[in-house]
This record gives C-alpha cells, sequence and structure tokens, in this order.
C-alpha cells in the first residue's frame, strides 16, 4: 500500500518535473502519524515541500485513505565525493549538479520573461543560444540597472540544462568569481579553481562583470579562463551594466574578446511591455492584477523594473494588511507616495532609510538592531540590513562592515543565509524581505 503514494504521485507530475526534481525523491517510512520521505540534496529538499507539498499530501491521501502529514529527510551522507563526480558524468539534472541549480532563482524562466518588440531580437538570440551553444561566443548583453540582465541569464542557464541534461551549466556573479579566486590562493589550491570553471563547466554564465573594473589580478585570471574555454568552443555568456568599451581600466585584450562575438543591448521597456511586464510580476505572487491597474502602473513607471516590481509587492503586502482589494484608488495611492517620496528625494544614507522600513514593517527600532539583543527576530533583522545593504544598494562587503560595525565572516554569513531563503521563494523572510524592498523602492522611485 505504502509503496502505492509514489505511484500515485508520480502520475500527478509532468514527467519533465518528476525527472527534474523527484529522481532521489523515496518512500523512507509510513509511521502512524507520518509519512517520511528522503532526498539526496537539501536545496531539492526545500524546494519540494514549498512547490510540490499539496501534490504530496494529496497523494498520501490517495494512496492510504489517510491525512497524514509528511516529512522530508536529506539523505545525509549518502553522497559522497566519489559518487557526486559519478553522478555528474550520467544520470538526471538534480543528481548531475544539485549545488549549481541553488544558485538560480527559480522564477527567472523564459516562461516568466516578458517580450516586447523592444527585446525580440535579443529573446531570440537568448533562445538560441540555449539551442546551440558554441554559436554566437560570447554572447554578451548590456543594459541598465534592473531591465532584466539577471533574469534573462538565469533563463538561458535553467534552459540550457533542461535542453542538454549532460552539459554543465554553471552560472555565477563576476563577484561569485573574484571571491573564489581569493579563497583558492588563500588556500594555496589555484589550481582546483581554474579546473572549477576551465574544465568543468561547458556553459558559462557570468553576472555583472563591471564588478572587475579595476581589479586587474582578477581580469587576467579570467581572461585566461576566457580563452580556454572560448578556444574548446565552450559557450561563454556575460552581462554588464554598460558595453565592452565602457569597461573602464579593462585589460584592452579582454574588451577585444568581449566583442568579437554576439553583443546585443537590453533595452528598456515600452509601456504596453511594462502593461504585460506588471501582469506578469503579479502573477509571480500569485494575484491576479485587475487590467486597469497594471496599465496605471504601466504608464507612470518607468525605466527599471525593479521599480514596478516595488509598487506591486507594496500593492500586494497593503491590501493583504487591510484586506483591501487591489484597485485603480489603491493603486493611485500607492502612486502618489511613490510620487510625492520622489519629489523630495530621500536624503537619508541608505542604512537609514533600512532601519526606518523595517521599523516601519517589523516593528523592531534601530536600537535593537545596534544593540546585542539576540533574540530571533532582531537577529533577522541585522542580517536584512546587511543583505539588503548588498542586494539593493549594491554595498560590498568591507562598506557593510564598517557601517553595521560587524566583522567580515558575519557579514558574508548573513547575506548567505538571506540569499538562501529569498532564493528559495518562499517563506516568511521572503515575504518580509520582498515588503521592505517594496517600501524602499517605493520611496526611491522616481515617477
Ligand atoms: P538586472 O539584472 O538587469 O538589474 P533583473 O534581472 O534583476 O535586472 O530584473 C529586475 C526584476 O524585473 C526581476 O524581478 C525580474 O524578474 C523582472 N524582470 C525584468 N525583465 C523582465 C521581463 N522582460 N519580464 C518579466 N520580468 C522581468
Ligand atoms: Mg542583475
Amino acid at each position: 500500500m505504502s509503496s502505492q503514494i509514489i505511484n500515485v504521485l508520480k502520475k500527478k507530475v509532468a514527467k519533465k518535473t518528476w525527472d527534474n526534481w523527484f529522481s532521489t525523491f523515496e518512500l523512507k517510512s509510513v509511521e502512524d502519524d507520518r509519512v517520511v520521505f528522503s532526498v539526496a540534496n537539501l536545496f531539492i529538499k526545500d524546494w519540494l515541500q514549498t512547490k510540490y507539498g499539496g501534490v504530496i499530501n494529496r497523494s498520501i491521501h490517495e494512496a492510504t485513505g489517510k491525512e497524514l502529514p509528511f516529512e522530508i529527510v536529506f539523505k545525509n551522507g549518502e553522497l559522497s565525493k566519489e559518487e557526486t563526480v559519478v553522478h555528474q558524468q550520467a544520470g538526471s539534472l538534480l543528481k548531475r549538479k544539485p549545488l549549481m541549480i541553488s544558485n538560480l532563482n527559480p522564477e527567472y524562466t523564459f516562461e516568466n520573461f516578458v517580450v516586447g518588440e523592444e527585446n525580440r531580437a535579443l529573446y531570440e538570440v537568448a533562445r538560441d543560444v540555449t539551442r546551440n551553444p558554441g554559436k554566437y561566443n560570447p554572447f554578451f548583453v548590456h543594459g541598465g540597472v534592473g531591465l532584466g540582465k539577471t533574469h534573462l541569464l538565469q533563463a538561458i542557464a535553467q534552459e540550457t540544462m533542461t535542453n542538454f541534461p549532460d552539459k554543465k551549466v554553471l552560472y555565477i556573479t563576476s563577484e561569485q568569481f573574484m571571491n573564489d579566486m581569493i579563497q583558492s590562493i588563500k588556500e594555496n589550491n589555484i589550481q582546483k579553481f581554474r579546473d572549477h570553471y576551465r574544465k568543468r563547466s561547458d556553459v558559462l554564465l557570468i553576472d555583472d562583470i563591471q564588478f572587475l573594473i579595476g581589479k586587474k589580478g582578477v581580469q587576467t585570471e579570467f581572461f585566461h579562463s576566457f580563452n580556454e574555454l572560448h578556444d574548446a568552443g565552450k559557450q561563454l555568456i556575460i552581462c554588464s551594466d554598460r558595453n565592452p568599451e565602457e569597461l573602464d581600466n579593462f585589460h584592452s585584450r579582454l574588451i577585444s574578446r568581449f566583442q568579437m562575438g554576439m553583443l546585443m543591448t537590453i533595452q528598456q521597456p515600452e509601456a504596453e511591455t511594462r502593461f504585460h511586464i506588471a501582469k506578469k510580476l503579479a502573477q509571480r505572487e500569485s494575484v491576479n492584477l485587475p487590467d486597469d491597474v497594471a496599465m496605471i502602473l504601466a504608464n507612470n513607471i518607468d525605466g527599471n523594473l525593479r521599480r514596478l516590481r516595488g509598487a506591486i509587492i507594496k500593492l500586494i503586502v497593503h491590501s493583504s494588511v487591510y484586506n483591501t482589494r487591489i484597485d485603480i484608488s489603491l493603486a493611485s495611492m500607492i502612486l502618489q507616495s511613490f510620487a510625492s517620496s520622489s519629489a523630495v528625494p530621500s536624503s537619508q544614507k541608505p542604512i537609514d532609510q533600512i532601519y526606518d522600513a523595517i521599523e516601519h514593517v517589523m516593528k523592531i527600532s534601530r536600537e535593537d538592531i545596534k544593540g546585542n539583543n539576540r533574540s530571533k527576530e532582531i537577529v533577522l533583522a541585522r542580517q536584512l540590513v546587511m543583505y539588503i545593504l548588498k542586494q539593493h544598494f549594491g554595498k560590498q562587503v568591507a562598506e557593510i562592515a564598517r557601517d553595521t560595525g560587524k566583522q567580515h565572516p558575519t557579514v558574508i554569513h548573513s547575506i548567505k543565509k538571506i540569499d538562501k531563503s529569498v532564493m528559495m521563494g518562499r517563506g516568511s523572510t521572503k515575504i518580509l524581505y520582498d515588503d521592505l524592498i517594496g517600501l524602499l523602492s517605493s520611496r526611491s522611485a522616481a515617477v
């Protein structure tokens, strides 16, 4: 009877989903008060719990006739290092490279990427790259903040993995590249680092390459990796907030290498596209945004799509807190708060803006955040401050350490911790984060 659970479940999910996410999912035991499953990867465990909890519950009910809660445990230690390597060569996506998946935001897919005429050509090339890795090499995409570069890159990564389950796809930010390099130098193991990038990736995607401006040593290392991969016909995809010539202080040989591939700009979306993006952004939060509301947002907020997202999050939060409908009058009110706050640009320092937002959303005072209290909420608030300084305001770890009076490792740990929750896409931390970003964006949004 118990083995039925898996059979029922398997029938309920699409084959592709099953192959991607459930291939290590096993029934461990059926007890009086719960059902226990196991999986071979921590990220997958959380992912299955949040995204497929409903269907798992329904399958248990159908197979056993009981409403038993379930638990997924991590098959600890079953994947030894050697086994991981074996899995990397054969088998399903998730056995091959569990750690790489965890870098990607599951929402950044082509399905969620709205294409207007402005970016049609870019979109077509991006899709083509996922079908023919190595064809446009490198593929270099540049454009302003919040226009969807990271989303596009991650969509390419995810689709390439689906199209070519045997290819090793590696998405990283150039900051990660640098940190890995520094770490390997500290550990006296630069060779391992080189192998990692040069031998272990068939498709390498590097986000925000402009971060390497002024960092000659890292650029040199990157140049060698780039050449080696390129010579071997491996696909490189790079994005930047500016075009290659504007990468001041970059080695000229690196710039000319970027220029020899396919260079494309990501354009600002027109109002019509913004309308569809607004609908899609709300849909991602499981909210159906009425057309008139999407229209008024699209017509009043241009440029940076993070602002559009900020406004939508604010609408959703407001309507759920005050139990009101999302309609034009609420949208106008929120747009007004955008307008009035942008008329008087915030002269506050980023950290003070964050303290204010946290006070508003979490009801935790800046004194508490700066103090020594180790209660769970306050610790979370502190970590959010550091994370938002990094993600939203683009601060470097050193600056964050200085502004918050924390040690480097604490800052790095905090950022990683929040990043994991936020990337996972669900849960209270993610909601808090969205809420805070919504508030902060609405204050800084120029309408
Ligand atoms: P960038 O990396 O260029 O700064 P992001 O990729 O972070 O921009 O995009 C900002 C937000 O806008 C993300 O939430 C992203 O999903 C969303 N977004 C950007 N472009 C699109 C698009 N064409 N369709 C749907 N959502 C988009
Ligand atoms: Mg980005």
